[in-house]
């Protein structure tokens, strides 16, 4: 069986982590991991853009170096929290360079790091498509939903993302499913958008209302949207798996599934669809995009 070792990088708006990931088949072992804190606007507000992508290739270049020389990897897989069109061109970052973001996007990181580590094989892909493709091996068609301060998704049909020809698909997370003229504002500027309704920032302040009223927060209230969500995709496309990750996922649990799966059979024609078998939580290991992008390589060889 062909063993392949691939550097793995999940750039995130908070961290940016790195692994080494030696993949068999199926089966994947960590070799080793990095974690550092992302330059991003919030953290470094008098850095210059250009700055900041100047240190993210230095990281990733330096640690791809480095995971050459100690381990013999040849391939690097970087995921981005925004969409990627193409061979490697990043469409948007606002998690990460903030209001500068499109200032500097459409940004082609494959190239720019292809220009720095040149011996090695360079691929890009979004951070929701990477974590997606640890599922691809069990199953080739489902949706993941990664919800941690904001809302991430993407669909997989016969192992593959569905993107479209210019990299926008799997964004229902910014599609109106509030149509309120006073809706909360989403991370891209919308309002009443799907990842503005579900997510962890959004769960925090349906805590605080709760709290201010001496209340328990409605979670049957908040999951409604992305149950909806769930019923669309399934209607539409016939998917019957929907996994859900990410760490407000993990915070609250069991409950937030079996909410889901209660607000489901209201969404649709009940044709006995077995929704409880439908949505399942994944592991709670934190390591989707990194183990998911490692596969990617191998799946995609
Ligand atoms: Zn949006």
């Amino acid at each position: 069986m062909n063993e392949i070792n691939v550097v793995t990088f999940d750039i995130g708006g908070t961290n940016m982590r790195a692994a080494v990931v030696l993949v068999k088949g199926t089966s994947w072992k960590l070799l080793d991991q990095l974690r550092r804190p992302t330059p991003n606007y919030l953290l470094e507000p008098g850095t210059s853009a250009m700055k900041r992508l100047d240190d993210l290739l230095d990281f990733i270049a330096d640690y791809a170096n480095f995971a050459n020389m100690r381990f013999g990897a040849e391939v690097i897989t970087a995921a981005f929290p925004g969409p990627v069109q193409g061979a490697g061109n990043v469409l948007a970052l606002p998690t990460m360079w903030g209001p500068d973001s499109q200032a500097l996007c459409p940004i082609d990181f494959a190239g720019l790091i292809k220009e720095r580590v040149p011996k090695m094989t360079v691929n890009v892909m979004n951070d929701v498509s990477a974590a997606g493709y640890r599922f691809v091996p069990e199953c080739p068609d489902f949706a993941i939903f990664t919800l941690g301060s904001g809302l991430g998704l993407k669909v997989f049909l016969d192992g593959k993302p569905c993107v479209g020809a210019h990299g926008r698909g799997g964004e229902l997370t910014h599609m109106v499913f509030d149509t309120r003229q006073d809706a909360p504002l989403c991370d891209c500027g919308g309002r009443g958008h799907l990842g503005s309704l579900v997510s962890g920032r959004a769960w925090q302040r349906m805590v605080n209302a709760a709290q201010l009223n001496g209340q328990s927060p409605d979670l049957l209230g908040f999951v409604e949207p992305l149950a909806r969500a769930i019923a669309m995709l399934h209607f539409s496309l016939g998917l019957e798996r929907f996994i859900l990750a990410g760490g407000l996922v993990e915070g609250l649990g069991e409950p937030l599934r079996k909410a889901i799966v209660r607000r489901l059979p209201e969404q649709g024609w009940d044709v006995q669809q077995d929704w409880n078998a439908m949505v399942e939580i994944a592991e709670a290991d934190d390591m989707h995009a990194l183990i998911g992008g490692a596969f990617a390589c191998s799946l995609n060889k």
